[in-house]
């Protein structure tokens, strides 16, 4: 089937070439040049909002599910902006949906707004320095994303109301992306129903988009509780059955099997619950697993031979097993037509203005946490495709993946981190809240906004989306999520961490009322160029 589709691809892509020179008709259809450049200013017009927003939610840090304050933060903003909010969609408790406007194309905007646990970072300070030893922190960058949604969506509707252009945007917010455990229950929910198309964003060191299979791995989140029966563990051994054996014998055979997996799975777990203490056999015992593949079907044989280890760990061991889904994420595919309309906005707004401060900074960060040095990107990234991409050996997930098989998506990435950071971890939070990251926001949220209005202004450009989704990408294969009417969003997962660190972290809140920037506030000076005291 995918070899059709390509060849279907091929075939229009030859058409294009031989017609290109007599009509020299752009690669889509889009809007006027003067409204592209109207809503260029409109984001410049909230340059010193957008480094608040930034600043504000990069204080917030909140993990998966515990997202409270930053969602009253946004759904505040969008509010005061006129958008309809809706809060606790998909029985989420920090999930929103923020709409406005009438009539045309309904076109969602969303992007991730969850930290990652125990990378606390002070931002702006190019070594490691936690602000709160084990605090959750935005080592991955998601105070970002919904910013330049929704600095896009406010300059968008100014220019919809002053030119009278129809149409609906739909601003929504990506809680728990690093559980990659909300995506699939929103669709389920029918949240993108009625979506005619679907902008995501999320950072990155380069600014670029890309279209078709994007080679990444989805995955299931499951956890598996193993009871047994606990007795002295010294003096009548003989009559436990220790839930934590089990555990390790399942971790212990998927390691062995691990050797006879196709080479693009990845899986990794962690111990939830071992035990109370060495005395006392243990009779629950908890172990949670992600396993990723390439494709709905591999995803599922690979979770199956999971369920398998599982129940073969508990007869081994004399105990019982249960197991509860956790999240859930389709393999990622974008959507052609918009991709390339993306693009054309991408190159037309080009790459930040990286001041020297910003690439002496840069340099800092890299050299202090030995990282290959590399000045921050002064050119956009080509577009990604099919052909430019190498075969994919598997890697991380994005629960984009659902929307994406739900309505014509594609993901912006915008330049709002230093190059070579690496993911989940506290350096790539340094520059989280600096100028760097405040111009890849306003930079991503251009590139949004023109594409937002291409699809408001030319009906054929949704045409060919969604021409695109139905006849190529759903011959590709089926939408088929790992989820059960019984399965429910894992909403409280984080939240005896955030008992135990919100009342610490609270005294760091930036206070823009008080302070220019978080970096003020903290008194960091920037660039800050010096390394640790030795
Ligand atoms: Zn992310």
């Amino acid at each position: 089937m995918r070899i059709f589709a390509r060849a279907v691809i091929a075939v229009a892509l030859s058409t294009v070439a031989v017609l290109a020179p007599i009509a020299a008709a752009p690669a889509h259809a889009e809007a006027p040049k003067s409204l592209k450049k109207e809503v260029a200013a409109e984001v410049e017009a909230q340059r010193k909002q957008i480094q608040v927003m930034v600043d504000q939610i990069f204080s917030f840090a909140e993990p998966g599910f515990q997202e409270i304050r930053t969602s009253e933060y946004l759904t505040d903003i969008l509010a005061k902006n006129g958008f309809t909010i809706t809060k606790g969609v998909a029985d989420i408790p920090t999930a929103f949906t923020a709409i406005w406007g009438e009539g045309g194309p309904k076109i969602a905007l969303g992007s991730d707004i969850d930290d990652v646990l125990g990378v606390s970072q002070m931002p702006g300070v190019p070594y490691l320095k936690p602000m709160i030893e084990g605090a959750p922190g935005h080592g991955e960058g998601h105070n970002s994303g919904m910013p330049m949604m929704v600095a896009a969506a406010i300059a968008t509707k100014k220019v919809m109301e002053k030119h009278g252009i129809k149409g609906r945007l739909m601003l929504w917010p990506g809680v728990a992306e690093e559980l990659l455990a909300t995506k699939a229950y929103y669709v389920r929910a029918g949240m993108f129903k009625d979506v005619d198309a679907s902008i995501f964003g999320h950072v990155s060191n380069d600014f670029s988009t890309g279209y078709g299979e994007m080679g990444n791995n989805g995955l299931i989140s499951v956890e598996y509780s193993f009871k047994g029966k606990t007795a002295h563990s010294a003096g009548m051994p003989w009559e436990g059955r220790s839930a934590l054996d089990a555990v390790e014998i399942m971790d212990v055979a998927w390691n062995f099997r691990r050797e006879h997996l196709p080479l693009t799975q990845r899986s990794h777990m962690i111990i939830t619950n071992g035990g109370g203490q060495p005395n006392v056999v243990p009779d629950k015992a908890s172990i949670w697993y992600f396993f990723r593949e390439r494709t709905f079907d591999d995803i599922r044989k690979l979770y199956e031979v999971g369920n398998d280890i599982a129940k073969a760990a508990a007869l081994a061991t004399g105990t019982t097993m249960t197991q509860q889904t956790l999240g859930y994420a389709a393999p990622n595919f974008g959507n052609k037509p918009l991709a390339e309309a993306a693009f054309a906005n991408i190159k037309a707004v080009g790459m930040p203005k990286w001041s020297a401060d910003d690439q002496a900074f840069a340099k800092a960060v890299q050299s202090f946490n030995n990282r290959k040095i590399e000045p921050l990107k002064d050119e956009v990234t080509p577009l990604s495709t099919p052909e430019s991409r190498k075969p994919s050996t598997g890697g991380g997930s994005d629960d984009i993946g659902d929307i994406m098989w739900a309505v014509p998506t594609i993901t912006i990435r915008y330049p709002s981190n230093i190059p070579n950071m690496i993911g989940h971890n506290a350096i790539a939070a340094i520059a989280m809240a600096t100028p760097i990251a405040h111009k890849g926001v306003e930079a991503g949220a251009k590139a949004v906004a023109m594409t937002v209005l291409d699809l408001l202004t030319t009906p054929k450009l949704i045409a060919d989306a969604k021409a695109y989704f139905k006849d190529v990408q759903l011959k590709t294969d089926t939408y088929a999520p790992i989820l059960t009417d019984e399965d429910v969003p894992a909403i409280w997962l984080n939240e005896r961490n955030m008992a135990l660190y919100r009342p610490l972290m609270e005294k760091y809140y930036y206070d823009p009322s008080k302070y220019d920037t978080y970096l003020d506030q903290l008194g960091v000076k920037y660039p800050m160029l010096e390394g640790p005291a030795e």
